[in-house]
């Protein structure tokens, strides 16, 4: 972050508005002593001349001495219009000092020096080439007024001193201006040391998230898109294994080339952690990302790594998510967490691929009648708890839900059975709100008080939806999705076609993907030994039609020999 140069330029402004707030009193102080004389203010001598010196001095003093307060320490307007002001305020002072000249004896006046002032303010403030600029306006004002005023004589000793004056104002402004470049430099430099990362030379996590929240806030101030793209490596533990991590380094360095190379001036692109990158987009929406996306998915896939016909896949490829505040997330923390779940679902799409961040419950929240769209609302906040409880939870619902709708696809749903089933995927786990995390996370085996806990979750889960009547359609499945086609499951012993349809898609699902993910008690089942599993409960758990078809689109889309090859969660 820029944060020490910023809060350098703070200071250095703080302390220059009270230097010209005291000129500003310096100069009150002339006009005072030189218009009170012999304790007689002489502003009503009969010259309209002062008069009107004296009436418009005071009131130009106190509108600059507002405006300072105003611009300077509140630092209210920064940017293009901030320049403008500071520059118009250069040139206010000058003409106060002039004028201050003019009155004190013009080419006479022993206040000449009070440019001296300005130059050195405006040389910290704006550099070397601004202080230069104003020491030659100020050099030209005072030999123009020595020439002016005595313009025949042969030696004009005004003119002889303010060339040595000239000469000092130009000797303020150069090594000054040329300290504070080095110094301004020197703090980039510093910053980044600060800022980047030194492998990818990509901006690092800690400006990443603060350059995040100032981006957000300025999204949000000006009604713009923000999106992020979230990017992780697929298989590059095996990479960093087959071929050491010299060669793993190579890759981050090439990837975070290949980031900057391909993003904008205006982006942010950074190393999130180890392989992980992601990259701010401000005031761009979700296509316009998506597609930078799908650019930089393919250059990595065309580029070539060494050895890089090792890797499960037979290439070094990147799988990433996108995300887009305010339509995805309303705020960083939920925009970095929705394209890191974005990112996590095309890692399980078998990976190489982007996704765009969909949360199935806003679609729900959209199809909702509006006195219920708070229940929905409210069940969304369940279900984060629940996710934050067991991250398993997250993955398995969203896995649940990604099968469930390949499977409505292959069993040809109508359009309104297949939405209920991803509603029932959704929600399914509704009920483990109500489950403490000891029971959900434990390690060994559950005791017979613990499984009778667990067991209440589909009674718990109906108990929390039976309230919203868009989702009556989905109690059956919550309800039933524990039941087994021989009548052995729970809690209402439901047997063969008694059990919902639905239900019992849902529950072949959803035990598939119990299987074959990692729980907190057990070790995961390869795909192939889940289709097993499933082909040897085929009849007993689950519906053998449902299982047959479940199974046929499961070899369908998904590489199983890559994801069984290596663990992917
Ligand atoms: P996936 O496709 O699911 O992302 O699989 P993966 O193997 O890439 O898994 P993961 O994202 O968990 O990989 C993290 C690996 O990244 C572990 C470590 O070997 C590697 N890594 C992290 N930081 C560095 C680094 O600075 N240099 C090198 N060479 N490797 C790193
Ligand atoms: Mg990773
Ligand atoms: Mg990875």
């Amino acid at each position: 972050m820029k944060i020490v140069g910023n809060d350098k330029q703070k200071q250095i402004n703080d302390i220059i508005s009270v230097v010209k707030l005291s000129i500003l009193l310096l100069i009150g102080i002339i006009l005072c002593e030189r218009f009170i004389k012999n304790n007689k203010p002489v502003i009503w001598a009969p010259e309209t001349y002062y008069t009107v010196i004296c009436l418009l001095i005071p009131l130009m003093v106190s509108i600059l001495i507002y405006l300072i307060w105003f611009f300077s320490t509140e630092n209210k307007i920064k940017g293009k219009y901030g320049e403008i002001i500071s520059k118009i305020e250069i040139a206010v002072f000058i003409l106060v000092f002039s004028i201050i000249i003019f009155i004190c004896g013009v080419n006479e006046s022993q206040y000449k020096f009070l440019y001296l002032f300005i130059i050195i303010i405006t040389t910290i403030q704006f550099g070397m080439k601004q202080g230069l600029i104003v020491s030659c306006i100020s050099s030209f004002i005072i030999l123009a007024l020595d020439i002016i005023m005595l313009p025949d004589l042969d030696v004009n000793i005004y003119f002889q001193d303010d060339l040595i004056l000239a000469g000092i104002f130009i000797l303020t402004a150069w090594p000054l201006g040329f300290y504070v470049k080095i110094e301004g430099e020197h703090i980039k430099k510093l910053e980044d040391m600060i800022n980047i990362d030194g492998l990818t030379e990509l901006y690092n996590h800690r400006y990443f998230c603060d350059s995040l929240a100032e981006k957000i806030k300025s999204g949000k101030r000006d009604n713009k898109p923000v999106s992020m793209i979230f990017i992780d490596i697929d298989y590059f533990k095996h990479y960093n294994d087959t071929h050491g991590h010299l060669k793993g380094d190579y890759v981050l360095r090439k990837i975070g080339e290949i980031i900057k190379d391909n993003t904008r001036k205006e982006d942010v692109p950074a190393r999130y952690g180890g392989e992980e990158f992601a990259i701010i987009l401000p005031n761009t929406d979700e296509e316009q990302a998506l597609n930078i996306a799908e650019e930089l998915r393919k250059k990595i896939e065309y580029i070539y790594f060494e050895g890089e016909e090792n890797q499960p896949n037979g290439k070094v490829t990147a799988s990433m998510g996108v995300s887009v505040y305010p339509y995805k997330a309303k705020d960083d923390l939920e925009l970095i967490k929705s394209a890191d779940d974005a990112l996590y679902k095309a890692k399980f799409f078998n990976k190489n691929r982007v996704e765009a961040y969909t949360s199935i419950l806003d679609d729900i929240k959209n199809n909702t009648d509006e006195k219920d769209v708070e229940l929905v609302t409210s069940i969304k906040t369940l279900i984060s708890i629940i996710n934050a409880k067991d991250r398993y939870t997250y993955g398995h619902v969203e896995r649940v839900v990604f099968y469930s709708k390949l499977l409505a696809d292959k069993l040809n749903l109508s359009k309104r059975n297949k939405q209920i089933l991803i509603y029932g995927a959704y929600m399914h786990d509704i009920g483990k709100i109500d489950i403490n995390k000891e029971i959900l996370l434990k390690k060994t085996k559950l005791t017979d008080e613990e499984l009778d806990i667990l067991k209440q979750h589909p009674v718990n889960g109906m108990e929390i939806i039976k309230s919203v009547n868009s989702l009556k359609d989905v109690i059956p499945l919550i309800i039933s999705h524990h039941e087994r086609y021989d009548g052995m499951g729970y809690p209402n012993k439901l047997k063969g076609e008694e059990i919902p349809y639905l239900a019992r898609i849902l529950t072949v699902v959803d035990s598939f993907d119990a299987i074959t993910s990692n729980r907190p008690y057990k070790t995961r089942k390869t795909y192939e030994e889940g289709i097993h599993e499933l082909e040897r409960c085929s009849g007993t758990q689950f519906d053998p039609d449902i299982v047959r078809d479940f199974i046929e689109v499961i070899r369908n889309n998904i590489e199983l020999s890559i994801l069984d090859k290596y663990e992917y969660r």
